[in-house]
């Protein structure tokens, strides 16, 4: 028997329509780009989707074909120009495969071009346009997606991640495979039904409650027979396009009232849970007074607004001004991207003392700079390997970084933006956080993965930033009216919430 051939690649972004910082082609290059072998080399072994896909791929005895990937970092809009050069790259490397039985995409669901709202929807249908109806099409996307119609009328199945942190992209990888390889054998026929809803909700880890018991109702439902799959995307709520919503899309093998049923079922749950997403939030000096008080450590303090994870810019001022104004013992914080502080500490060398402006130089909602004067503790290149389950193996490059001591609180400077996944980046500058107080970290959910473990206790405060916890802070303009918790009290339209398709 032949091997079955199938294409993988796919583009991933994350799009903050909040931002003013543009994806542009360097972006994706400074994160990820990569061509055929390239793909297979960088990700085999590596906790991503695609490292889960190449595993799942070889054990099966697939041929896999790498086509073209690439991932820039959540920020704004992708130029023009970025996604049409992406979409040549992706297109052209598919159509030179000859008697492809499959294709393997890894997206998001929450990308954004210029004039492209639905990016997802869009790759598929250029992709389907290639291949034609016949070929099966299988997807892997972040649960931060905000599905579309179009999404899942060109592909033949799209299986989201189920934890926040995303601590199973190598499982779905691996998954995405398996039903591929389900599908052209004819061994299952998917459909798909997604059930929406009119509200939004703050990140929300899926360690907790509510999230937590939503996914124990989804894995419920996949028990039944003839159900492939059921998931709730949480969309993504940083960003203001009239389609942000919630989702429920449950796929089963050929029964589309059955996928309905189990939609609607899971919505109305979470439509039941709405008030259980917002929970009140301390401000930066109320955590770091709460953490003080408590005895230990340490407590780790999370920037939730300033998630460069979520495309907010990583060097707002609103927490670490507080901890330098309270100059706190046995505390640090992780990271400030700030490409000019960490080259004038590169300058002035190790040993030094230099007076720097830090932080605050994106826009002026995330803090004003803060004039400081610092000790250059440690330098470095920024390059480390995650330890966090999410992309554990992956080799991550922060650039040019120092640790500078500011009065009592060390503080990790960066020149790419990047959330805080793991302790790895406090490691290379010679911090070991279990021996601190208090652990300031810029990220929403991930962390959680590495530091929940290690952590006495976790506080996350809100500020205002473009990843705020309090959506009612942020000016949403287009997004679908009416939609919780902007509006209160209105009747949920069953009738316009749903679609049936496939
Ligand atoms: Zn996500």
């Amino acid at each position: 028997m032949t091997k079955h051939k199938i294409a993988i690649g796919g583009i991933k972004h994350e799009t903050n329509t909040f931002s003013n910082v543009k994806a542009t082609v360097d972006m994706f290059k400074q994160n990820e780009w990569e061509s055929g072998q390239e793909i297979i080399n960088n990700h085999r072994g590596v906790g991503d989707y695609l490292g889960g896909i190449i595993s799942k791929g070889e054990e099966m005895n697939v041929e896999l074909i790498p086509t073209f990937w690439a991932s820039a970092n959540p920020m704004g809009l992708i130029t023009r120009e970025a996604y049409q050069e992406l979409l040549a790259n992706l297109l052209s490397s598919i159509k030179q495969v000859r008697d492809l039985d499959g294709i393997c995409l890894v997206l998001h669901g929450g990308g954004i071009a210029d004039g492209v709202e639905d990016l997802e929807g869009s790759i598929l249908s250029e992709v389907r346009e290639v291949v034609g109806k016949k070929i099966p099409i299988v997807a892997t996307l972040d649960l931060h997606a905000n599905l579309t119609e179009t999404m899942i009328n060109e592909a033949d199945a799209l299986l989201g991640v189920n934890f926040y942190p995303h601590t199973d992209c190598y499982e779905r990888g691996q998954e995405a495979v398996e039903t591929l390889i389900d599908i052209v054998e004819g061994k299952i026929k998917p459909v798909m039904h997604f059930e929406k809803l009119p509200m939004m909700i703050p990140s929300s880890t899926s360690d907790h409650s509510p999230v937590k018991d939503i996914n124990e109702r989804c894995w419920k439902w996949e028990e039944q027979q003839g159900v492939i799959d059921c998931t709730f995307f949480h969309g993504f709520s940083h960003t203001d396009i009239p389609d942000m919503r919630l989702s429920v899309l449950t796929t089963t093998d050929g029964d589309q009232e059955l996928a309905a049923t189990i939609s609607r079922d899971v919505t109305d749950e979470i439509w039941d849970l709405r008030e259980d997403f917002y929970l009140p939030l301390p401000g930066p000096r109320e955590g770091l007074e709460q953490a003080l008080s408590e005895q230990g450590g340490p407590i780790v303090i999370n920037e939730t607004s300033d998630n460069p994870g979520a495309g907010a810019p990583g060097d707002g001022t609103h927490l670490l001004k507080e901890m330098i104004e309270m100059n706190i013992e046995h505390a640090c914080f992780g990271f400030m991207y700030d490409p000019e502080t960490a080259k004038a500490a590169h300058e002035a060398g190790i040993g030094s003392r230099i007076s720097i402006s830090l932080g605050g130089k994106t826009d002026s909602l995330h803090g004003s700079p803060l004039a400081v004067h610092a000790y250059v503790k440690a330098l470095s290149d920024g390059k480390f390997v995650h330890s966090t389950e999410m992309y554990k193996g992956k080799k991550m490059n922060l650039g040019k970084s120092a640790r500078l001591q500011i009065g009592h609180v060390d503080v990790i400077v960066c020149s790419i933006r990047a959330q805080t996944f793991d302790e790895q980046m406090f490691i290379l500058h010679g911090i070991d956080v279990t021996d601190y107080k208090i652990v300031a970290l810029k990220s929403e959910n991930h962390f959680r993965s590495s530091f929940t473990p290690l952590a006495k206790k976790i506080i996350t405060v809100d500020s205002p930033g473009l990843s705020c916890y309090n959506l009612q802070n942020l000016n949403y303009k287009r997004v679908n009216r009416p939609v919780y918790p902007l509006d209160k009290g209105f009747n949920r339209r069953e009738d316009k919430g749903s679609s049936e398709l496939q």
